[in-house]
């Protein structure tokens, strides 16, 4: 979500005539776009505005920390940070090249949320020129126990299907191959009488995109007939991002997460029924309170029956305003924490590595969006599942969709040969 607004907050400053320069001690204007999800987040996010705050070379220069610590933080924020010259929350942020036209030298503190969202209509943008990300929804219904997002991003609100297939359309004459629908749970869209299936399938009838991926699903709202799609519908990429968060039911409940196990078990083997191959990844928190060994073995248990190809793990931690941080102690020992991840971790290594194993031999439809960090000569890319493949070839295939077969694989990435 944050990269999808830091696009919109993009294609809006080059419209009101700033250029983006490689790096910040050129800039004139430094935006910082943070999330609060975690405290580490956080305390990268402050370490990086302090840097960057040394960067400021005389009174023009502008330092803006825009997002959700900006929301959750305010004014604080300056009190941390003098030399902040933009706090603008997750709603506002898309108001800065207004408020730098109007810039009298005094810090702008503006947080309001839940109101109009006529931004939310600006054209996308990314850096990434060949997949974009398109906002169809903000906000959180949810109040998930220990989640900050819902009083950061404010209530659900829908885009209607009309603006968001004229993005997709728009980014088609651009030259964009692939679209990711973006929302806190996308399932839950809903615009009059179209559902987020129906969205997808709008999205299909009615633009020439080639590839369509969303992003996020909550296991309690993803319905039979958006499952189904995934066997009628080849443009729809291969992969589903389903947070499981916790093996155990108890713990389920305490999180007010609203579905258990078997449920979640029910629309995995439904997925995989409806695309055998289709990739899944999750969520995890590991130490959120009151759970014990035992129930920590639960979630070790569930990841290895499941077999996700890929999952984020996280520590629990303590976020100000939600209901866990009121209502629970926060009791688990840091070092129970870690050593509970660190487990997870491994052994979700080792899974992903078996399954990536099974990838090989396949040919992948690859959309190849840059070259290897290491290794200019070798071609980077995307499969349908998402997941990160290098291969060598002369041509320039920047920007293309081509196949391309597995020939090896480690946990993380695959590597393979087009054909
Ligand atoms: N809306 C998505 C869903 O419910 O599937 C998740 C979005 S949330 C911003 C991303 C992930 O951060 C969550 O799935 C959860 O695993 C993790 N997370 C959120 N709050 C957390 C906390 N207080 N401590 C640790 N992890 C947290
Ligand atoms: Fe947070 Fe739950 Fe909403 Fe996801 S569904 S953003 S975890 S409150």
């Amino acid at each position: 979500m944050n990269l999808a607004d830091s696009g919109i907050l993009s294609t809006a400053m080059e419209a009101a005539g700033y250029q983006p320069v490689p790096e910040p001690e050129k800039a004139g204007v430094i935006i910082l776009n943070t999330c609060s999800v975690r405290e580490k987040a956080e305390v990268r996010a402050l370490g990086r505005l302090r840097e960057l705050s040394r960067l400021k070379r005389d009174q023009e220069t502008c330092l803006c920390a825009i997002g959700c610590m900006a929301q959750r933080m305010g004014d604080t924020l300056i009190k941390e940070i003098p030399a902040i010259d933009f706090i603008l929350g997750t709603e506002r942020l898309f108001e800065l090249p207004r408020l730098l036209a109007q810039r009298n030298g005094l810090p702008v503190v503006d947080t309001e949320l839940g109101a109009d969202l006529s931004w939310a209509e600006l054209p996308p943008s990314s850096d990434n020129a060949f997949s974009v990300h398109v906002t169809i929804s903000r906000g959180c219904n949810n109040y998930c126990a220990y989640c900050i997002v819902p009083y950061l991003r404010g209530p659900e609100r829908h885009r209607l299907p009309k603006a968001i297939i004229e993005d997709v359309n728009h980014l088609v004459e651009k030259g964009v191959t692939e679209v990711t629908l973006v929302g806190q749970n996308v399932n839950s869209y809903e615009s009059g009488e179209v559902s987020f299936p129906d969205l997808i399938q709008l999205v299909i009838r009615e633009t020439d995109i080639q590839r369509i991926r969303f992003i996020t699903s909550h296991p309690k709202d993803i319905s039979g007939e958006l499952i189904s799609l995934f066997a009628t519908e080849p443009r729809l990429m291969g992969h589903v991002h389903l947070a499981l968060q916790s093996g155990s039911d108890r713990i389920l409940e305490k999180m007010f997460r609203r579905y258990n196990i078997l449920h979640f078990q029910n629309r995995i083997d439904q997925l995989r029924q409806a695309r055998s191959d289709i990739a899944l990844t999750t969520d995890l928190i590991v130490g959120f309170p009151t759970e014990t060994e035992e129930e920590f073995e639960m979630t070790l248990e569930a990841v290895r029956r499941i077999h996700f190809d890929g999952a984020y793990m996280f520590r629990y931690s303590v976020r100000s305003g939600t209901w866990a941080a009121k209502n629970l102690i926060d009791d688990i020992p840091e070092a129970d924490k870690l050593r509970r991840l660190k487990k997870l971790i491994a052994s979700q290594k080792e899974i992903s590595f078996e399954v990536n194993q099974e990838e090989i031999g396949r040919v992948r439809s690859v959309l190849v969006d840059g070259t290897s960090r290491r290794d200019q000569n070798v071609w980077k890319g995307k499969t349908e599942g998402n997941k990160t493949i290098l291969f060598r070839n002369d041509d320039d295939l920047l920007g293309q969709v081509v196949p391309v077969r597995v020939l090896r694989a480690d946990s993380w990435t695959l590597h393979g040969e087009t054909v």
